[in-house]
């Protein structure tokens, strides 16, 4: 057994934690040790532990070799096909190593990533990442989608359907596209539907990432009726519309039962270049989304590649900026992160509670919000009720 002593839930009331196997098996203000492992949480908020829903573990990293001087959409994918996609299968897999190393330790035990294949990668990336997500079994949960270069229609999308097909076939756990993207965005999202079907999937699309009005392709695959657990991400478009507009889209998501991901890092970087008079934050709906009832989690996306040329990999980060772009309370945050990210991944909801499963993560700080705002580096992770991974900080005040 494992005793998490002398720290605090998220409202600051003072707890002790006692995990038997990969379950939480009792809460309490303060819990005698009966033989258990105890691990230090003084002056640290015990928490469900976030996740990662939407990563690109693939390109983490990069910036420094594949600049993106515009930094706008279309030119990071320049340098991704141009730069990155020729990369060997090993130095994929030693920058996403580090990424999903960099993701654990700040508290996420499931990731899931995104993972570009086309005709300038070919698989290489995707045999990367799903070696990957078997050697970390044992640390964290990683899903892999397969994100097929564009277009997926007609004649030129060819070798993108085929690698598609070759990528669920080797083992990914979710279908991948971005139909705003493809020549006809209507064929590409019922063919995208079709395979997600035929090989039994959900799809994780990236959807509508633009800040045009008229790209609801979102819209589309509600009316498809897509397998369950699919996913929108992005929805930038929706964010821009006047408020009765967002709210009935809204609707028809909701009744889809389509989860939103909303991406703040990379909406706030590459949306509205070039806009300089009250430039628009680039996020979707959250609240409408929310009102509406749909399940709206949140995710880092990007991290020091062409697509966001900052972000530590940290969903306290992500958290704090569902915070100050989309004007969430801190508690709604902290759900964008854990509870709706779990629940958009497919994984068995978590709380500080007995009965639940031992997803947990120790960071400093007196409660919530005090530990978003910190976003201290000395943090505790478990996974499966084992420690999996601990960061320790020396600070030196010297007069
Ligand atoms: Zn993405």
């Amino acid at each position: 057994m494992t005793l998490l002593a002398g720290g605090h839930l998220a409202d600051g009331t003072a707890a002790d934690i006692r995990i038997h196997g990969d379950q939480i098996t009792e809460v309490g203000p303060r819990l005698e040790p009966r033989g258990d492992e105890v691990v230090d949480c003084t002056g640290m908020v015990v928490l469900d532990a976030p996740v990662e829903p939407h990563a690109h573990i693939d390109k983490a990293g990069t910036f420094g070799i594949a600049p993106n001087p515009a930094g706008d959409l279309p030119n990071a994918v320049a340098a991704w096909r141009d730069v990155l996609a020729p990369r060997p299968a090993a130095e994929v897999l030693a920058g996403a190593r580090r990424a999903l190393e960099d993701l654990l330790a700040h508290g996420a035990t499931a990731v899931r990533s995104h993972v570009n294949v086309g005709a300038a990668s070919g698989l290489a990336p995707l045999e990367a990442v799903l070696e990957l997500r078997e050697q970390s079994r044992a640390l964290v949960d990683l899903q892999v989608v397969v994100l097929p270069s564009s277009p997926l229609t007609g004649p030129a999308g060819a070798t993108s359907r085929a690698l598609l097909k070759e990528g669920l076939a080797m083992g990914a756990d979710l279908c991948g596209g971005a139909p705003y993207t493809d020549p006809d965005p209507i064929g590409c999202t019922e063919y995208l539907v079709d395979v997600a079907v035929r090989h039994g999937v959900p799809l994780d699309l990236h959807t509508d990432e633009v800040l045009d009005p008229s790209s609801l392709h979102v819209r589309h695959l509600a009316r498809l009726r897509p397998p369950a657990g699919t996913t929108a991400s992005h929805c930038v478009s929706l964010g821009i519309l006047p408020v009765t507009a967002q709210e009935a889209v809204a609707a028809e998501l909701a009744e889809a039962g389509i989860a939103v991901i909303a991406l703040p890092h990379t909406n706030l970087y590459l949306q509205a270049r070039g806009v300089t008079s009250a430039p628009p934050r680039g996020l979707t709906a959250v609240r409408a989304l929310l009102d509406a009832g749909v399940t709206v989690a949140a995710g880092g996306d990007n991290v020091r590649d062409p697509f966001n040329a900052v972000g530590r990999a940290d969903p306290l980060e992500t958290a704090a900026l569902m915070v100050l772009a989309a004007h969430l309370t801190p508690a709604e945050a902290w759900h964008a992160v854990g509870a709706a990210g779990r629940a958009t991944m497919g994984l068995a909801p978590v709380r500080v509670a007995a009965g639940f499963p031992a997803e947990l993560l120790c960071v400093e700080g007196d409660d919530l919000a005090d530990a978003l705002g910190r976003a201290g580096e000395r943090r505790t992770v478990v996974h499966h009720g084992r420690v999996v991974a601990r960061v320790s900080v020396e600070r030196c005040l010297l007069p």
